[in-house]
This record gives structure tokens, sequence and C-alpha cells, in this order.
């Protein structure tokens, strides 16, 4: 069992769906969460309370927009403030659709902020001091579409590509950090097929018109296109991997983009 016992964890995105159940995991081994999203007080409230209760020392939420390029380096700074940092994931995303020729610019950059240079600006601000104490783990969270593309998605899939590549950079240059026992410093993307959370809802809504509004019939059209499997992923099974790769055990993973997509990018 990986103990996270005196560690801290600051997951973006983490009052709902992957990033929740990433610092559930997290609590469970006994870390304290820096809870951060777009919330609203109760929903703040909720997330950090349940995290507690998980087995949680400490949970406090950090409320900043990472739209704003600044404010990802604002947000370790203040973390930093309250606990060092162990381990950080980049959950936090967004998702837009539309053909590349109907894409609007603006939504292009504010995808690739949110999901590509606030992940640049929380790990140069966290990663030093993970180094100085011989552990730290920064888990990335791409996609399937950080490692191949769909159509419609151009700035989701540069996003989540460059997100795989900026990750394989820093892998490199903390590669000979720290030992065994200290578990080293590494930095890994773990890369989701479907996987049931509400982010996929435009996408679920859009498809079920063509099924008369079942939601059911959607979403094994969905699977049936791209996933294998045939079954979305739950988001704990995320948070499970995550809680792994934070194990001193794991200190010789690193730089890798590992898939959990029912084979999606076996094809
Ligand atoms: P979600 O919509 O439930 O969660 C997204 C999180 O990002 C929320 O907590 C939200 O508060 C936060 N966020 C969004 N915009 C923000 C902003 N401007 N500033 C600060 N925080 C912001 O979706 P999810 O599925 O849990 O997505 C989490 C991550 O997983 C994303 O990076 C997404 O690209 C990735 N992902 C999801 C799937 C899937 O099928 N659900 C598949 C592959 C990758």
């Amino acid at each position: 069992m990986t103990d996270l016992t005196g560690k801290a964890a600051l997951v973006t995105g983490s009052v709902q769906g992957i990033g929740f159940e990433i610092a559930k995991a997290l609590a469970m081994a006994g870390a304290s969460i820096a809870v951060h999203g777009l919330a609203d007080a109760a929903q703040a409230r909720e997330a950090c309370e349940a995290l507690k209760a998980a087995g949680a020392p400490e949970a406090r939420f950090f409320g900043h927009d990472l739209s704003d390029p600044q404010a990802a380096g604002d947000l370790v700074k203040q973390v930093a403030a309250w606990t060092p940092i162990d381990i950080l994931v980049n959950n936090a995303g967004i998702q837009q659709t539309a053909p590349l020729a109907d894409m609007d610019i603006k939504v292009f950059q504010r995808i690739v902020t949110i999901n590509l240079t606030a992940a640049f600006a929380t790990m140069q601000a966290a990663m030093p001091a993970m180094a100085e104490r011989g552990y730290g783990r920064v888990i990335n969270i791409a996609s399937v579409h950080g490692l191949v593309a769909s159509v419609n998605k151009a700035p989701y899939v540069a996003s989540k590509f460059g997100l795989v590549g900026m990750s394989r950079v820093a892998a490199l240059e903390y590669a000979t950090v720290g030992t065994r026992a200290s578990g080293g410093v590494t930095v890994n993307c773990i890369c989701p097929g479907w996987t049931e959370t509400s982010i996929l809802d435009p996408q679920i809504n859009a498809r079920a018109a063509d099924h008369d509004g079942d939601r059911a019939a959607a979403i094994a059209d969905l699977l049936s296109e791209k996933q294998p499997s045939r079954r979305m992923s739950d988001p704990a099974e995320i948070g499970a991997l995550a809680l792994w790769l934070c194990d001193p055990v794991a200190h010789n993973l690193t730089g890798t983009a590992i898939p959990v997509d029912g084979g999606w990018t076996a094809q």
C-alpha cells in the first residue's frame, strides 16, 4: 500500500471529475490536498470535506482561473506558502470541438492556455523545490488525444500532444534527482480514453440527438467508434494509477505517456 503520510499534493481541477478522484486516492493514502478548480463556495467546501473524510489530514481550496496565464504560477506560490508540494497533478482541462476551418482562434488560445501553458507554469514553479527534497511526482493528465488525433479537436489535440512532449523534457531534466530510497522526481502523463465525467456531456448530447435522446445509445455509439473495450473508464481508475505513480517503487518510471483507453491507441 502506498503511504503518503506527511506529503501534500496540488491537484488542479480537483473539485469534480477525474481530478476529484485522483485527489481522493491520494487523500486515502494520507496526503494533504490543495484542492483547485472553478467552483462556488459550496462545491469547494463539499470537495474539501469529502477529501478530509477520505483521509486527508488537511484539504484547502484554491480558486485560481487558469485562463489567466499568470494564475498558474501564483497558484503554486500560494499553495507552497501553505505546504511544500510533493505531488503536482495538472488535471484541469477544457475541450471544445469544431472543424479546423471554423475554429475561433480565441478558443484555440484559451484551450492551449488552460491545458498546456498552465502546466508549464505550475511545473516551473513547483519542481525546483521537489528536486531539493529528492522526491517529487508530476502527473499530467493528457489524453489519448496526446497520442493520436480525432477530427474537430485541433486545439485540444495540439494542447495534449504539447503536454506529452513537455512532460518528456521535464522528465529528462530531473531524471538524476534523488535516490531509489527517496523516490526521485518523475514526470509522467496519464492518457485517458473515454472516461465518464461531465466534460463529455456536449459530445454525448450531440450524439444522443441522433438516437432520439437515448443517452446510453449515444455512449455505446461513441465507444464503438474508438474504444475497443466498449467500456467507459471510471474516474476512480485514473486515481488508482496516479496513486501508484506516487509510490517510491515507481522511481524509474519517468517520461512516459500511459494510455488508459481500452485499446484505442493499440489500433
Ligand atoms: P471535468 O469537466 O469534470 O473537470 C475539469 C476540471 O477543470 C474542473 O475541476 C474545472 O473546475 C477545471 N477547470 C476548467 N477550466 C478551468 C479554468 N479556467 N481554471 C481553473 N480550472 C478549470 O472533466 P474531466 O473529464 O474530469 O477532465 C479532467 C482532465 O482529464 C482534463 O484535462 C481532460 O482533458 C482530461 N481527459 C478527460 C477525458 C474524459 O473522457 N473525461 C479523456 C481524456 C482526458
